[in-house]
């Protein structure tokens, strides 16, 4: 009896630990824009072609690229990541928002209130658009990876990253059927702790 129970929570407390600290590839998203079917007819004259596909299933960086512009400063070759979607959005970081002149709100794909103002264009068109946004820190996760770690979509969660620039940083859970597990941060996060793409941080609750 008395070991038995010993036993049980031995084993709970292992469990806990495991679901606890769990080991996690880092991805890091450069800035790159995502297009509607609308837009994407003003700037190509084709379709998206496929450059390489990336870890999240269905999701392609795209051989096509655009400029990005405001008054006060330009990056050229942007890269589009496909399919096309149902918003138009510009995802830079800080750094890149500072050569804009421009102070993107932090949000989650596809949130796009307070984006900043930005022009996309190509040799055949452009469009100006509020859709520019430094995007969440976050980590991706099918449902079934979200059960084993007892994590519920957008929910805050510890990233430990070790090295000379080590820290913790918060990273929200991002749940969805298709979810291939890493975490995505832009160049600023990953520049700041000396990250390159496919090291491994450690996630905790
Ligand atoms: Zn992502």
């Amino acid at each position: 009896m008395g070991n038995h129970f010993f036993i049980c929570s031995i084993y709970a407390i292992i469990k806990m630990v495991m679901i606890m600290e769990e080991k996690v590839s880092i991805n890091i998203s450069a800035r790159h824009v995502h297009l509607t079917k609308e837009a994407h007819a003003k700037l190509f004259d084709h379709d998206l072609t496929v450059r390489n596909p990336l870890n999240q299933i269905g999701q392609f960086a795209a051989n096509e690229t655009v400029t990005v512009k405001t008054d006060k400063g330009v990056f050229e070759n942007v890269r589009i990541i496909g399919p096309l979607r149902s918003y138009n959005q510009v995802e830079i970081s800080m750094t890149d928002a500072r050569k804009l002149g421009i102070k993107p709100p932090v949000r989650k794909s596809g949130h796009l209130d307070g984006a900043e103002t930005v022009t996309i264009s190509t040799p055949k068109g452009e469009i100006t658009e509020a859709c520019s946004i430094i995007a969440d820190r976050h980590v991706h996760m099918n449902p079934d990876k979200a059960k084993e770690l007892g994590v519920v979509d957008d929910e805050v969660l510890k990233l430990a990253i070790s090295g000379e620039k080590s820290g913790v940083i918060d990273v929200k859970a991002k749940v969805s059927d298709d979810g291939y597990y890493e975490v995505h941060l832009d160049t600023d996060d990953a520049n700041a702790f000396l990250i390159n793409p496919g090291d491994i941080g450690t996630l905790s609750k």
